[in-house]
């Protein structure tokens, strides 16, 4: 949607300014009205309560102003209330209150004075500044003038025999007071158009204003987006280049090891005689194995942290999955995984290739805790769907985690072993905040540690 020209805008706020104070003058004349019903009978009162002088008429004056009175005020009291600021509720207001100068007229027996309430009328009616409403009222005034001039002249002129064209006097006066009013409503209109300009003009700048702002604001949260995928590609580059220093550190031994160890094999098998004899080869090839296995893990924890890939999310059931994962993790003697997932869990949705790298990096971790020679325990459970976050919980009753490694324990390249990589909880962490979860531990030294996957259940939505 384009926002609105100049010219829209005055002509928005130059209507809204008028009706506001259609408003205000429709609440006005509602007053009024109340106060002449009130005036109307007092007046009926205090000159003429029955007729005028030696007069008789059908209704006395004080009926008359009461019953014709109230009749004059319901509806432009209706209209004010429930339409006010309306085309309608204004020509009823207009033609209404002149026809109460009419009545004022009526009751003091067409005294010259109360012609002066006509004037006064049209003067408050301009307040509307309608030139349409003017000329209703007007029109009212001069027709109640020419039909009671010669249907009932006493109630209009205080005499019974005035010339036929008397109404036209009337009428020219009421014209001169539209002339100066209609002026003084064109003066106002011009002014108020002006103003309305100004406003929108101001307005206009405000918002051309905000818009420049806006973009800015834009621009800068881009800019601040480029520069922080910038900033993670430059410390994923740091990392992989202690990365790179730290597995040719690392390769260099087991590879020197398996390397002495085959040329050994080799000499040995110079001699095939010697080498069925000597049991020293089998050793040899037990170590070269040993040391490429090292080497083979090293390149694999490498590359699961350089890889980026965005999970694919599909249903995955977890009590398989975890089944799988205690059947591939290396365990020790005495050491027991135990799959606490329950068989009725719902099934969520994730990427089953990454969330199975996780659970093994973790179950991994949890038994390689285990101390040698003494037993232990490790479990996973899980809980959630429907409506509540997944949990899953990896625990183990090993030795704990001392509160000075506990925060260096995510950091890549951070290991407490002779033979780890430190890259395995990087890469679960990183994993797990890519299915939009967190992860977090709890550890006693002594008693045991717990990591915790929470994910949330909107990411993970249950299939039937
Ligand atoms: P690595 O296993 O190669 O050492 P990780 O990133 O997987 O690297 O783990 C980092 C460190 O966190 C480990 O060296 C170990 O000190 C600590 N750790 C992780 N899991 C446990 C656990 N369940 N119990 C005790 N220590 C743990
Ligand atoms: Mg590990």
């Amino acid at each position: 949607m384009t926002a609105p020209s100049l010219q829209e805008r005055t002509v928005r706020l130059h209507a809204s300014q008028l009706q506001g104070i259609r408003r205000r003058v429709d609440g006005l004349f509602a007053g009024l009205m109340a106060g002449q019903w009130v005036c109307g009978v007092l007046v009926a009162l205090a000159f003429s309560p029955l007729a005028w002088e030696g007069k008789r008429t059908a209704l006395s004056h004080v009926q008359t102003a009461v019953l014709l009175g109230a009749a004059l005020c319901v509806l432009p009291l209706v209209l004010a209330r429930c339409w006010p600021g309306t085309l309608p509720a204004r020509q009823v207001m207009g033609v209404a209150q002149l026809l109460w100068s009419a009545l004022f007229i009526h009751l003091t027996g067409g005294r010259i004075e109360t012609h002066f309430h006509i004037f006064a009328s049209l003067a408050l009616l301009a307040f509307y500044r309608d030139a349409w409403v003017l000329l209703s009222a007007s029109a009212t005034t001069i027709l109640d003038h020419f039909a009671r001039g010669l249907l009932w002249p006493e109630s209009v002129y205080g005499t019974a025999d005035p010339a036929w064209w008397r109404f036209l006097e009337h009428a020219f006066w009421v014209a001169i007071t539209n002339v100066v009013l209609l002026a003084a409503c064109r003066v106002f209109q011009r002014e108020s158009l002006e103003s309305a300009e100004r406003r929108a003009e101001v307005e206009l700048a405000h918002e051309q204003k905000l818009h420049t702002q806006q973009q800015a604001l834009v621009r800068a949260e881009q800019e601040l987006r480029d520069f922080q995928q910038q900033y993670s590609r430059i410390e994923k580059l740091a990392s992989m280049g202690q990365l790179a220093a730290s597995i040719s550190h690392e390769l260099r031994n087991p590879l020197a090891a398996a390397r002495t160890a085959l040329s050994c094999v080799l000499l040995r098998v110079a001699n095939l005689q010697d080498a069925l004899t000597d049991s020293r080869i089998l050793h040899f090839l037990d170590v070269t194995e040993r040391e490429l296995a090292v080497c083979a893990r090293i390149i694999s924890d490498v590359l699961d942290f350089a890889r980026e890939r965005p999970p694919q999310l599909t249903p995955c059931a977890l009590r398989p999955l975890v089944d799988e994962v205690l059947g591939v993790v290396p365990t020790r003697a005495g050491v027991r995984l135990l799959n606490g997932v329950p068989e009725s869990l719902p099934v969520p949705r994730l990427d089953r290739e990454l969330f199975r790298m996780v659970l093994v990096n973790l179950v991994q971790n949890a038994v390689e805790a285990v101390p040698p020679g003494s037993g232990g325990t490790v479990r996973v459970h899980a809980e959630g769907g429907e409506a509540a976050p997944w949990r899953l919980r990896v625990v183990d009753d090993g030795p704990g985690i001392p509160a000075e490694v506990l925060p260096k324990i995510f950091e890549p390249l951070f290991t407490t072993k002779t033979q780890g990589t430190g890259l395995g909880l990087a890469i679960v962490s990183a994993l797990v905040h890519k299915h939009g979860g967190t992860l977090s531990v709890r550890s006693e030294v002594g008693q045991g540690t717990e990591f915790l996957i929470e994910l949330p259940s909107e990411a993970l939505a249950r299939t039937a």
